[in-house]
């Protein structure tokens, strides 16, 4: 598949659900609305949709959410994905709060996943309660831990807010060179209405990795994910570290994925309005030419990239739906 800007699209993300058992600030407003069950793809409907992508040379799927495993039966769309593994995908792998981590990471590691990125901001308790609202460190570190038990290889992303954590990135930085973690930094998007104003949140990386620099020897690297983050090599623990820059730099001349929602809505940028309804070509009993077609003409329809700005005289979200929709 290769867009109209020729870039070749291998990278699936799939948000398996809206829903979350946890409510960060920048994410989320506290009161949120889910969708109903039926508007939601069953997980059956999720997998004859990736087995079509991955026909079609989609080679890395990333399973996000909302909280993806809060989604009851979750671990039979690893086991269908992961036996896909070497028939055309190459890389099967999740974001995740962390919380259920626990739980299922022995499962995941069955089922081929090799990498796993959690969302940790802080490692302060009193902070963290804060930033999620109702989440618990203990619960996120289990997980962490447990996913390196069974073998994973963890990144730690973390979203920089302005006034919150801009002083935790050295601990941090310490913290998973320690631990043998990836720490990927990100900047905030505006996606969806929040309780707050992004405005006030907003930190640019640019001025994190200067103030890292004073403290830490970040050595450039070629490392890639086939991502927009920029990766350093930290020569002090070893460890890497990555800076996800929307706002401050534009990812898109490298983007290599489209996002589909837990409705079957297809996203062919994080940061644009249009989409395709595959849930009305899938419940209208297309066959796999048909489903195919669909996906081709998707990808023609491909932008160029998104137009995010944060500014006080741009109050509102750049798009309206939230990340956790899109599943970032
Ligand atoms: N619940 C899972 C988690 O938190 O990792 C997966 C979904 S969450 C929406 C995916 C990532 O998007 C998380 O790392 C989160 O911090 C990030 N995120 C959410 N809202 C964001 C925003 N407005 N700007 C930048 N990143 C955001
Ligand atoms: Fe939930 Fe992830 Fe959004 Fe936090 S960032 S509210 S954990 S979906």
């Amino acid at each position: 598949m290769i867009d109209p800007f020729g870039r070749a699209i291998t990278y699936l993300r799939v948000s398996v659900t809206d829903r979350c058992d946890l409510r960060c600030t920048y994410c989320m407003a506290e009161d949120m609305t889910f969708l109903p069950k039926a508007e939601i793809l069953s997980l059956e409907e999720m997998d004859r949709l990736c087995a079509a992508f991955i026909r079609l040379g989609t080679t890395k799927i990333r399973i996000t959410g909302g909280e993806p495993l809060v989604r009851r039966g979750v671990m039979g769309l690893f086991e269908a994905l992961g036996a896909r593994l070497g028939q055309g995908l190459e890389e099967l792998t999740l974001t995740t709060n962390g919380t259920q981590l626990a739980k299922y990471a022995e499962a995941l590691a069955k089922c081929g996943v090799r990498r796993v990125n959690v969302s940790l901001d802080t490692l302060d308790v009193a902070k963290f309660a804060e930033a999620t609202r109702w989440g618990k460190i203990e619960k996120t570190l289990d997980g962490i831990f447990a996913a390196q038990a069974a073998g994973l290889a963890v990144k730690i992303n973390a979203v920089a807010l302005k006034g919150f954590n801009e002083e935790e990135f050295d601990a941090m930085l310490a913290w998973t060179g320690q631990h043998g973690f990836d720490l990927c930094l990100i900047e905030t998007m505006p996606m969806g209405e929040i309780d707050a104003d992004r405005t006030d949140q907003y930190l640019p990386l640019s001025l994190v990795r200067s103030r890292l620099r004073k403290r830490w020897t970040l050595n450039d690297t070629d490392y890639r994910t086939g991502g927009p983050a920029r990766y350093y090599t930290v020569a002090e623990t070893g460890a890497r570290i990555g800076f996800i820059t929307p706002m401050t730099h534009n990812f898109c001349e490298s983007c290599n994925r489209v996002r589909l929602t837990c409705t079957g809505t297809l996203y062919m940028c994080l940061g644009q309005d249009d989409a395709a309804d595959f849930r009305k070509v899938l419940r209208a009993g297309a066959d796999d030419a048909t489903l195919d077609a669909a996906i081709f003409a998707a990808i023609a329809r491909k932008p160029k990239g998104h137009d995010f700005v944060i500014d006080r005289n741009t109050p509102r979200a750049a798009v309206a739906r939230h990340m956790s929709v899109t599943g970032g």
